[in-house]
């Protein structure tokens, strides 16, 4: 390999606490470049239902743990992920096209944050009882892993999607067999690297990698696979509901956005701007929580979209290994293609692109002429009808327009087929819970964005998902109950 110095990294399956090859794979690009440089195995319903039967044979042990033995297995996991720190968010920035610095601060702190938030969760978790003296009763609540959960992540947060999966599944005491993205594999295989060591039992962890038409699907339909917890497209969501349905699967589905920023003319703009920028184009605008329509009170649009504009233009995109660059590559050349057609499309319905997409160029160093890249691009004037204002664009690409009262800004909001998060800025307290309120969406922030408390649940309504997870919300999910009665 020392000659070969393009020598490709390739993975393997992690099979009841071993890796194994794979007959074929699929090539996995750097998005910063535009080259090969992983292959990720191209699993199927072979490689799936080893996986299961592994998961099945860890089953009655790992179930059979106290909490406590579980929650200590997290928390060494947990250390050994956060001791590879730095290791971790190289390999996911280089393989996600995600910038050094948000891998660093977000997606691994967040990976190992998980684990510990689910061992520590799962201590304080309570069952109910209720009395009916009347009849000489009490009846209880007890709760009992499922069995094989099927863990189904997407691309754009790889490793802390996938770990807000798995730490709730095994905190519970069921067994896991995971897919991660197909375009970015590389962070699930190297924690896999680390299971023994934290004491996880072989079999209760397996990943297979592959495609999700193929290994996900195998997956989806495997009847010994009682709960799919998947995160990734409506389109995708609508697939494994059909397929799961023949087995009553039990799903948990965390979906798309058209997330609005709704920006009263009270607000606190030295707050609202820098926070909705980031809202916008955080992680390249690949974040099913970012912000793509922004709602401004009439009397503040022209000052908001002036300064708005002014700060957009400052965000640096670049080589994603550069700490000082804000804005990375897109995941793919297809999906770079696909956002770049949402702006051209704006512009063909007369919307004004007002930095970014085809307004400004776009200077690369030389290693990244061919990575996917694309400036963070603000559109005014576009219609609520409009492709734009519909669809989730999942990109650097964020529209703005004007409201005049707060029923009018309610109704144009919720007027997506979407329902996942929603931010209110404004400094009317009265104000805000009122539009909280009446917003149809799962998460509200107001004056704020992002801001998490794992302990509350997450998750959308509409075509943004069913389902919540959270502390109570994962125990539920990952648990079956049963009511006892006993009588005296
Ligand atoms: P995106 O559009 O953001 O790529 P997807 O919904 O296609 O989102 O992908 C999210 C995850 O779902 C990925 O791991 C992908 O491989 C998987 N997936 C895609 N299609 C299917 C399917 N038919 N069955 C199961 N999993 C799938």
């Amino acid at each position: 390999t020392m000659a070969h110095s393009k020598a490709l990294l390739v993975l393997e399956n992690f099979i009841g606490g071993k890796f194994v090859p794979c007959s074929a794979y699929i090539d996995s690009y750097n998005p910063s470049t535009g080259d090969v440089y992983c292959r990720v195995p191209d699993s199927g319903k072979e490689e799936v239902e080893a996986a299961v039967k592994a998961a099945k044979d860890a089953f009655p042990v790992w179930s059979s743990k106290s909490p406590l033995e579980r929650s200590q297995i997290l928390n060494k996991l947990a250390d050994l992920i956060e001791h590879d720190l730095e290791v971790f968010a190289q390999a996911e920035s280089k393989d996600q096209g995600k910038t050094i610095t948000f891998a660093r601060t977000v997606d691994i702190p967040r990976a190992v944050y998980n684990f510990r938030f689910f061992a520590s969760s799962i201590l304080h978790q309570t069952t109910e009882c209720t009395e009916m003296a009347t009849m000489g009763c009490v009846h209880y609540t007890s709760r009992a892993p499922v069995g094989v959960a099927g863990l189904i992540s997407p691309w754009n947060l790889p490793l802390y999607l996938l770990t807000w999966k798995i730490a709730p599944a095994i905190a519970c005491g069921n067994t896991v067999v995971a897919k991660p993205s197909e375009m970015t594999s590389v962070t699930a295989w190297m924690m896999c690297k680390l299971l023994e060591k934290a004491g996880v039992p072989h079999g209760v962890v397996n990943v297979v990698f592959g495609m999700g038409a193929k290994a996900g699907e195998a997956l989806v339909c495997h009847p010994d696979v009682p709960l799919i917890s998947f995160t990734g497209s409506t389109l995708t969501a609508q697939r494994i509901t059909e397929k799961s349905a023949p087995h009553c699967k039990r799903l948990s589905l965390e979906l798309g956005g058209k997330n609005p920023a709704i920006v009263f003319d009270d607000a606190d703009l030295t707050q609202c701007i820098p926070t909705t920028l980031r809202s916008s184009f955080a992680n390249q605008g690949e974040i099913c929580l970012c912000t793509s329509r922004i709602f401004v009170q009439r009397g503040i649009y022209s000052e908001f979209l002036k300064r708005f504009v002014a700060e957009a233009k400052k965000w640096k995109v670049g080589n994603p290994s550069d700490p000082t660059v804000d804005v990375g590559a897109l995941i793919s050349k297809e999906h770079l293609e696909k956002v770049r057609s949402y702006v051209k499309k704006a512009q063909a319905e007369g919307a004004r692109v007002l930095c970014g997409e085809g307004v400004d160029s776009l200077a690369l160093p030389a290693g990244n002429q061919k990575g996917y890249f694309m400036l963070p691009t603000v559109i005014a004037e576009v219609k609520d009808e409009s492709c734009c204002m519909q669809e989730e664009i999942f990109g650097p690409v964020t529209c703005v327009v004007a409201f005049d009262t707060e029923e009018e800004v309610i109704e144009r909001a919720n007027s997506v087929k979407y329902g996942l998060a929603a931010t209110v800025w404004s400094s009317s307290v009265g104000r805000v819970h009122r539009v909280a309120q009446r917003l149809q969406s799962g998460l509200v922030w107001t004056n704020c964005w992002l801001v998490r408390d794992l302990n509350l649940p997450f998750g959308g309504m509409k075509a943004s998902g069913i389902g919540r997870e959270g502390a109570k919300d994962s125990y539920e999910f990952f648990t079956e109950v049963k009511t006892i009665t006993i009588k005296h």
